[in-house]
């Protein structure tokens, strides 16, 4: 089922998610639904916060295009240690972000992720490049942060007044 997707200023998009303390069927529900939306959207990669859901799950297919099949992932209670260098993450886009925003954003160009997918095994890889700001980006959602947290006050200014009058035209 293809679910709502939650966008800013919803407050619960700040909120920081609830660990996951048993895989139970309604999860694996919510990971199937979830690797729809963000297949449907389309987008590379999707944190459970972003269809209304306060737990710590993300599902991603960073290589996913036209050309590249289909490699979905579901990874529960994800953690990141940043490893390489701050890098320049270009044009970064979130599906809860809205008015098709994009922004270059500073992100670790390495990072190792520790989770679990959906069976309970553990998962200890390290990603660089798209990949790893693919994960950070995610991740971040988990913890309350957007992108745009993370852009210039400037710009964040100017982004602001331009969501808020499209919401004043939304609802005229
Ligand atoms: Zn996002």
């Amino acid at each position: 089922m293809i679910l709502d997707l939650v966008t800013y200023p919803t407050a619960s998009l700040a909120q920081i998610c609830q660990p996951i303390t048993e895989i139970t069927p309604e999860i694996r529900q919510v990971a199937e639904d979830m690797l729809e939306t963000m297949y449907d959207a389309p987008g590379v990669g999707l944190a459970a916060p972003q269809v209304g859901k306060n737990i710590r799950m993300v599902v991603i297919d960073p290589e996913w295009s036209k050309d590249v099949p289909r490699k979905p992932r579901v990874l529960i209670n994800p953690v990141l240690t940043l490893l390489g260098d701050m890098v320049t993450s270009e044009q970064e886009g979130c599906l809860s972000v809205p008015l098709n925003y994009r922004a270059d954003v500073q992100r670790a160009s390495k990072v190792l992720l520790q989770a679990q997918d959906l069976d309970g095994n553990s998962i200890q890889e390290e990603h660089e490049d798209f990949y790893a700001y693919c994960l950070q980006h995610e991740i971040d959602h988990l913890d309350g942060v957007l992108f745009i947290d993370k852009i210039g006050r400037l710009r964040r200014t100017m982004y602001d007044a331009k969501v808020k009058k499209w919401l004043k035209r939304k609802t005229n």
